[in-house]
């Protein structure tokens, strides 16, 4: 069994204040096509944003679709990450978009079912 309490040393990250939060997010949803404002899994759902998002991507759109903050590599939804953001409350951007997660690029709450024009992939290393 894995040593949960061995990350607790090394976790250094801090994040931004409702305020800031606020602020940073507003800044994602004109500066950097941050959406959609309300989530779907459906892969027709969603049409404006997702086909403006494949344009600012240079992407067709089905593989737009497949962009997430949950696959960015900026996206951290560490267990010790989600309780430093447990301090900002919930707002109606929260109950939808599939669970929060921190942008450490944008800094501010993100959601996995949503994404940014930032986005980057994430590397994924499976342990044998
Ligand atoms: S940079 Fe990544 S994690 Fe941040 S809002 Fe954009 S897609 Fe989401």
């Amino acid at each position: 069994m894995k040593d949960r309490d061995a990350v607790d040393m090394i976790y250094t990250r801090s994040i931004v204040s409702a305020d800031e939060n606020e602020a940073n997010m507003q800044n994602a949803m004109e500066n950097w096509h941050l959406g959609p404002e309300e989530t779907s899994v459906d892969p027709t759902d969603n049409k404006e944003f997702w086909s403006s998002f494949a344009d600012v991507m240079s992407l067709p759109e089905n593989q737009a679709r497949r962009l997430f903050c949950a696959n960015c590599e900026y996206f951290d939804n560490t267990p010790e990450t989600m309780k430093l953001m447990e301090k900002i409350p919930l707002t109606d951007f929260d109950m939808d978009g599939g669970g929060r997660g921190y942008c450490v690029k944008l800094d501010f709450i993100c959601h996995n079912l949503r994404v940014c024009q930032a986005w980057d992939r994430k590397d994924f290393e499976a342990e044998d």
